[in-house]
């Protein structure tokens, strides 16, 4: 077989780039090969049962918990002591799937800040991006329309040139305090953009939000969820040359040249037979993890150690956000605040500025459970009536949420580990240091938290904050864009260094991560690739 196109992967990035190259060519052959399988999506028996059980309908398409994994490759910290053995998560972090991890996303859909394209110019860490934020802002437009997001258009925090597709989802009532504490003490905020379908006049085959609350399982598909835009290509649009395969692993990249990739050698996992595929160009849109892998186990007499590695680039530099949640409590509330979302509507990125990169940009986030007590689980308890009310009205478990930008060290390193994962895919081992002066960070900005809370009238109780999480969500940086060829994998048109033909999209290619969540920026990253693959012809 061969294609002129053929991608590894079938999450947000490559939907958004296959949408680009069809748009432009609606007859180029392209082949997408996925690891994971379908989930069936939109479905009301099994939004049902997730409502009534809580169990996540679909757990075989995540990395299983630690130490339950066949092999204990994944998260074993080599060569360090005196830190958890799970320090760097990949349970939950990541979704193997049809789709990709906008299965599970929470599509919170932040644009980076100019200063976060030039990280070393400004702090002397990590790298500069190739290019500045104005040439991916015409990107971030079209990704915001794409994924349909609901932001507020005046809001001057990251400039912008084009309004969001969809109006702001006003403030709900448990923002109000919150919103109050910070401006007391001068803390900005504003509303939190999200990938949640509004109504609009544009027709379009994806339903709006009806705010449900229920967005681990969209019922209605209203949440982003790139398999239901991929499937649009077949049910909607002429494209006869598009094929896709699932439960496919991709096991290496074959190189005709130095230069040139001359297509893949796929397993498939039902039978464990090998295929051979040969194309034009190859993009790998694997995720964070699965990209280096695959690149460093593509070894030739050409790259002996793995393709695009001779700078020893691949697989380093690995970075995610530290994710906390400042726990504390309000002595009472009389108007039995509840959670009215289950996405935030509310978010503070005054410490997201120039003045705090140094240190590690941060953000604050009113997520949904800062207010965390169930009715309907008092009522199965069997509390009375007047219970529930006491209850309600009491002291109210309050927390904000925050992720702080950490920088890439050289050492923290994934490669591959000798056994296959449950998708058959070779897992991961992960070298992952957290650095003292990131924890250091995460304890002052609970400082600031103490702050917020004792404004509401509350008090901060978790004077070391217990849930911070290192898992791998917004994991980034693996294969890192650099101008030189000595720095990083790829260059700013994300072509492997050393390659003609062999593009890597997602994550990984960040030089730096900045504060905020990742996916409106690898998006605008694919469609700027389609443009530039388009272009090249
Ligand atoms: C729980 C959770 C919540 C999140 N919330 C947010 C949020 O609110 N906002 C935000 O911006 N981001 C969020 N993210 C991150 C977001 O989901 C990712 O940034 C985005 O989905 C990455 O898309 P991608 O296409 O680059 O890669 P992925 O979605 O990771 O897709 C890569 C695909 O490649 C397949 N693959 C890997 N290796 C191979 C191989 N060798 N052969 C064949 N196939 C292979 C995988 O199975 C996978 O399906 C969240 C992630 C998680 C897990
Ligand atoms: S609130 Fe969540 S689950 Fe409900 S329609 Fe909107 S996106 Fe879907």
């Amino acid at each position: 077989m061969k294609v002129d196109t053929l991608i590894i992967g079938s999450g947000v990035v490559a939907t958004a780039l296959t949408k680009r190259l069809l748009e432009h060519t609606p007859h180029m052959s392209i082949l997408i090969l996925e690891a994971g399988n379908r989930i069936k999506t939109k479905d009301f028996g099994i939004w049902e049962a997730f409502q009534v059980t809580g169990n996540y309908p679909f757990p075989q398409i995540f990395d299983l918990p630690y130490p339950e994994r066949d092999a204990p490759g994944e998260n074993r910290l080599i060569g360090e002591s005196g830190q958890s053995p799970t320090a760097f998560t990949l349970n939950g972090g990541r979704a193997m799937a049809y789709g990709g991890s906008t299965s599970v996303w929470g599509g919170w859909t932040f644009r980076r800040k100019p200063e976060d394209f030039f990280l070393k110019t400004n702090t002397g860490q990590g790298l500069d991006w190739p290019f500045d934020y104005d040439t991916l802002e015409p990107y971030y437009c079209q990704a915001e329309d794409y994924l349909a997001v609901s932001g507020d258009s005046k809001d001057k925090t990251v400039p912008r040139t084009r309004p969001y597709p969809f109006h702001e989802f006003p403030y709900s009532y448990v923002d109000q305090p919150v919103a109050k504490a910070m401006e007391t003490l001068g803390i900005s905020y504003s509303h939190l953009p999200i990938a949640r379908r509004g109504v609009s006049k544009v027709p379009s085959t994806h339903a709006p939000c009806q705010v449900t609350g229920t967005c681990d399982y969209c019922p209605f598909g209203a949440r982003y969820l790139a398999c239901d835009y991929m499937d649009d290509f077949r049910t909607w649009n002429d494209y006869p040359n598009l094929t896709i395969k699932l439960g496919v692993v991709v096991m290496t990249i074959r190189m005709a040249t130095k230069r040139r990739a001359a297509g893949v050698i796929y397993r498939q996992t039902s039978t464990g037979e090998l295929v051979s595929v040969d194309a034009d160009r190859v993009i790998v849109a694997a995720g964070t993890f699965e990209t280096p892998k695959l690149l460093l186990r593509s070894t030739s007499k050409e790259w002996p150690a793995g393709v695009g590695n001779d700078t020893d680039n691949v697989g380093r530099y690995l970075i995610t956000h530290p994710y906390m949640i400042y726990a504390g409590s309000l002595p009472l509330s009389p108007d039995k605040m509840q959670w009215e979302l289950d996405f935030p509507t509310l978010v503070s990125r005054y410490f997201d500025t120039p003045q705090e990169q140094a240190k590690g940009k941060y953000v604050l986030v009113n997520a949904p459970n800062i207010v965390a007590r169930s009715v309907a689980q008092m009522m199965q308890a069997g509390y009375s009536n007047a219970k529930i009310n006491r209850t309600l009205t009491g002291a109210v478990p309050i927390s904000l949420h925050g992720m702080v930008e950490i920088f890439g060290q050289y050492e923290n390193r994934v490669t591959n580990y000798s056994k296959l994962n449950h998708l058959g895919m070779p897992e991961a081992t992960i070298h992952f240091r957290q650095d003292q002066a990131a924890l250091d960070r995460i304890q002052e900005i609970g400082g600031v938290v103490k702050k917020i809370f004792e404004a509401m009238g509350g008090t901060y109780e978790d004077e070391n904050p217990s849930v911070n999480s290192w898992r791998c969500d917004h994991a980034a940086s693996t294969c890192r864009m650099s101008k030189d060829p000595k720095d990083g994998v790829v260059d700013g048109d994300l072509r492997v260094h050393g390659t003609d033909n062999l593009y890597v999209c997602g994550n990984s290619v960040y030089p730096n991560l900045g504060a905020i969540n990742p996916t409106d920026t690898v998006t605008a990253l694919a469609f700027r690739l389609g443009d530039h693959l388009n272009a090249a012809g």
